[in-house]
């Protein structure tokens, strides 16, 4: 048996959208798959607006913008997660003030946040690892007294909600993923939310290349022109076409998902019980979206073992992330604040296991059955 890290999503009608974007002789972005994606994400989330982006980091590049973030201000985000939340505001010129995680979710640790705000702090970027919420009535809190934005990097969290509320929608701005690793894909892409309507235009300018093109489209006004910083952020009709027959009913992947979640779950507890491994937590407030299954063991050396074991069995599993603040841009555009006790340390000992659309019970069976083997000998 060879079980791969992932398969991205296929559904069944994603080729017939293609064909329809196709047919209706418009593939450029904003057509009619791009408006029905952005209504179902509204829908979805509860968010008054959301735009398809050409991926999560293009998403949350505006969201830089959108915040106005220039040289010398300063962001604070955790260390353990993906190269794009700090180099979407790096490049815009800000400093990033890394803060340890929580060791239980893997989660900014929002007890942290406080002691790294300066006067030059303009946004908090929580990310809410493997789909399940950070702790953002605390964070939101501490971002109105300090008057700061907050992004969310919600990256792998789109069906997920903290407290009821969708995550993505529970900050100023939130960006999805919807990479061909992700829960729904588009092969490469991501979608951006906006809370205050406020926002609205200013970001369809920026992801319009800087022109008020969409309020020409929409008649309300009589010629486009550059008004703003901006890039093309829009994708084209055929990814939001393949994108869409997954949205439409976003529970065929969510549910199946969260029941190979669940079976990994039942089958590892016993070597946790056993104190051998740790399994994710979920918070009893948090509703996940089984973007990953990760175990944690003993110590990296551990880690390194069954990966390798894994691998010769046919089954690929990976770790991530090397910590940013200890990567070469990490250590230029940003600095570690307090005292890494659980990021470096934590992170060594992760492991994701095979998860993905349509993965079977046998091949988790599978799976479990070598890590099981592995720890008896
Ligand atoms: C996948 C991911 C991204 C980047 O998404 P892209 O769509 O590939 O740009 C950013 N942040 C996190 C936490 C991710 O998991």
């Amino acid at each position: 048996m060879k079980i791969p890290f992932n398969r991205p999503p296929f559904l069944g009608k994603e080729f017939e959208y293609m064909q329809e974007a196709v047919k209706n002789g418009r593939i450029c972005g904003d057509g009619n798959f791009n408006k029905k994606c952005h209504s179902t994400l509204q829908n979805l989330t509860g968010s008054p607006k959301a735009l398809l982006t050409t991926s999560c980091t293009h998403a949350l590049e505006m969201s830089a913008y959108l915040c106005d973030i220039s040289p010398g201000d300063e962001v604070i985000m955790p260390s353990f997660t993906f190269v794009s939340t700090a180099n979407a505001f790096a490049s815009r010129g800000a400093s990033i003030r890394f803060v340890d995680i929580r060791k239980d979710t893997m989660n900014i640790n929002e007890n942290l946040i406080e002691e790294a705000i300066t006067e030059k702090t303009k946004a908090i970027v929580p990310v809410h690892y493997a789909g399940v919420a950070c702790e953002m009535d605390k964070i939101l809190q501490i971002a109105k007294e300090h008057n700061l934005f907050v992004v969310e990097d919600a990256a792998q969290a789109l069906m997920s909600s903290y407290k009821g509320i969708s995550c993505g929608n529970l900050g100023d701005f939130g960006a999805f993923s919807f990479h061909e690793t992700k829960n729904y894909s588009m092969g490469e892409g991501g979608a951006l939310l906006i809370k205050n309507p406020m926002y609205a235009d200013r970001a369809e300018i920026i992801r319009e290349k800087g022109t008020n093109r969409c309020q020409f489209h929409r008649g309300e006004i009589d010629k486009y022109t550059w008004v703003d910083l901006g890039s093309s952020y829009l994708p084209s009709e055929l990814n939001a076409a393949y994108l869409y027959a997954q949205l439409e009913d976003p529970n065929v992947i969510l549910n199946n998902r969260l029941s190979s979640f669940n079976t990994y779950q039942t089958i590892l507890q016993p070597l946790a019980d056993s104190g051998i491994l740790e399994l994710p937590y979920i918070p009893e407030h948090c509703n996940h979206n089984a973007h990953m299954f990760y175990i944690k063991t003993p110590t990296k050396e551990i880690r390194d073992k069954l990966i390798k074991f894994l691998g010769e069995n046919g089954i690929l599993a990976v770790f991530h992330y090397v910590p940013l603040h200890s990567a070469p841009a990490g250590k230029h555009f940003g600095k570690f604040i307090g005292e890494d006790k659980f990021t470096t340390k934590e992170s060594d000992r992760l492991l994701r296991l095979p998860m993905f659309y349509g993965l079977t019970k046998e091949e988790i069976y599978f799976v479990c059955e070598k890590i099981h083997e592995f720890f008896k000998s």
